[in-house]
């Protein structure tokens, strides 16, 4: 484990630097026990372009919570045939999902916050921790200026949430261009959910397309009022 002052001084170092030299530190430290995080929006398969790059099969997980999009689905297709990574789907435990629903509505997420979360906990947070297991870093595609919630995100990050296993955020400091141009100029893979005005990916009745004005995140759980707007994947406790 990562001390904090080593920490803090991979990030000063990789502050300035390009997100292939995080990856390339990250996959020279831990390979084969990192992983990528694939929620099937457009900075994570930028992601996986780049990670192709620095490693011969990158691993690769994706949790399949049984309420995404057909576009998502044919992304999972289409990433799989084009990049030589070793791509794991995770489901959420059919248990809890069927005690679940059978207590509170196949819907249940429209009722309450609570409900919401429970639903994500369920779908999302338990599988991403089966995902994890065994591993001692993870990357994300997460960048700071997706949401008041992330705008304090290093690029290496200490997960206390998580056991204590090393975070990578690549793209922390990229913009929306940036992530676009990528994607342009290297023929990436993308979700076709963004060409119908969605700028943020994830289950089909918590997501809608945007209108241009709006905040990328506008589109998720859109009904909430005052709510972190976070399914539980990416929380953090602040390392002092
Ligand atoms: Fe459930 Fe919606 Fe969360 Fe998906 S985003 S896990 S459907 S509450």
């Amino acid at each position: 484990m990562l001390g904090k002052e080593e920490l803090k001084a991979l990030n000063d170092y990789f502050e300035e630097k390009e997100p292939l030299e995080v990856l390339k530190w990250g996959v020279e430290k831990f390979y084969p026990k990192i992983v990528l995080a694939c929620s099937l929006q457009a900075e994570d398969i930028v992601i996986l372009d780049m990670l192709s790059r620095v490693v011969e099969k990158p691993k690769v997980f994706i949790i399949d919570t049984g309420r995404l999009h057909q576009e998502s689905y044919d992304l999972i297709e289409e990433i799989t045939k084009k990049y030589n990574a070793d791509v794991r789907l995770y489901f959420p435990d059919y248990k809890d999902v069927e005690d679940m629903v059978n207590k509170y509505g196949i819907n249940l997420f429209y009722k309450s916050v609570e409900f919401r979360k429970m639903c994500c906990e369920i779908r999302k947070v338990r599988p991403l921790k089966r995902a994890l297991e065994g591993m001692e870093a993870w990357i994300t595609g997460l960048r700071r200026e997706q949401n008041f919630t992330r705008g304090g995100i290093k690029k290496i990050e200490l997960d206390e949430v998580n056991g204590g296993i090393i975070k990578l955020n690549p793209l922390a400091d990229w913009t929306w261009e940036q992530v676009w141009d990528y994607i342009k100029k290297n023929n990436v893979p993308y979700n076709k959910l963004y060409d119908k005005g969605y700028k943020s990916i994830g289950c089909v009745p918590c997501t809608r397309p945007v209108k241009p004005w709006e905040h990328p995140r506008a589109g998720r759980w859109w009904w909430e009022q005052n709510s972190d707007k976070e399914c539980g994947l990416h929380y953090r406790k602040e390392v002092k």
